[in-house]
């Protein structure tokens, strides 16, 4: 062998050695296009949590809904860095709480949801179901092995255990936003959607109560995927129950901007 070529090839073991060696590191190849930049961190129970990294080449994991309506839609969360949306290369993962659940609701709440992924074009994941109550107040991340990103849950309460629930609210809902891996980008992740027991309906074999059900799950949804109030009482994005039980095309062009976020690179 030729000294140049066995020299070329001592760079090549040595450069794969010091890959190999950053592994050990518990550094990953995304990490390495942020070579010396801190990794942005969540402090979870006492612990500081680094942000899942993107690997590979992100894609999205459905088409872009091209909205063919408008009217009145409005984003919750816009930044100077621009509007703050789910990131359509990752599934939102999603659970519903069986605590007091009521009866029929489960196929309620699957529509609705079903609903909002095929007007946003963002994939939404069920996980199942989740014993516990479903709470705001909760971490962004969990832990199953490695660190991901916890489900939206969907579920039951009263005013007396959440005070988001008080007066005449019969839902609340709304994502978590965090930072991305690096720099200062935000994402919305996760979320809640709390549905008030007295307000929902009873009798969900009876069509215009379900239909009422599901436009309620619906709008919340649509806080979670992004979606502020409006003013027009013909849009879903309503602040209160009204007749409406569709979505009006304004909340079908909100709802396709919510799904048309950029996805982050690694
Ligand atoms: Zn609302």
């Amino acid at each position: 062998m030729k000294a140049a070529a066995r020299l070329f090839l001592v760079a090549l073991v040595t450069a794969a050695l010091g890959v190999a060696g950053l592994y050990a590191m518990g550094v990953r190849p995304a990490d390495l296009a942020h070579w010396g930049e801190d990794r942005n961190a969540l402090v979870i129970e006492g612990e500081k949590v680094r942000i899942p990294p993107i690997t590979g080449t992100p894609e999205r994991l459905a088409p872009a809904v091209i909205a063919e309506t408008s009217g009145e839609w409005k984003l919750r969360e816009v930044t100077e860095g621009g509007a703050v949306l789910h990131d359509p290369c990752i599934p939102i993962r999603w659970a519903i709480s069986t605590d007091r659940m009521p009866l029929g609701a489960d196929e309620v709440v699957h529509e609705a949801v079903a609903e909002v992924a095929a007007r946003t074009g963002l994939v939404w994941e069920s996980v199942g179901y989740s014993g516990a109550p479903a709470v705001f107040d909760r971490e962004p991340l969990v832990k199953q092995v490695k660190w991901r990103w916890a489900p939206v849950v969907i579920g039951w309460s009263t005013e007396g255990e959440s005070a988001d629930l008080a007066g005449r609210t019969s839902g609340v809902g709304g994502p978590m936003v965090t930072r991305g891996a690096y720099g200062t980008d935000e994402y919305l992740r996760s979320g809640t959607v709390l549905l008030d027991l007295a307000d929902f309906p009873d009798d969900l074999s009876n069509e215009a109560d379900r239909a009422t059900a599901k436009a309620l799950v619906m709008h919340e949804l649509g806080h979670v995927v992004g979606l502020d109030h409006v003013d027009d009482m013909s849009e879903l994005m309503f602040p209160s129950v009204t007749s409406t039980v569709e979505w009006g095309p304004g909340d079908l062009a909100g709802l396709a901007s919510a799904g048309a976020g950029q996805c982050e690179q690694p």
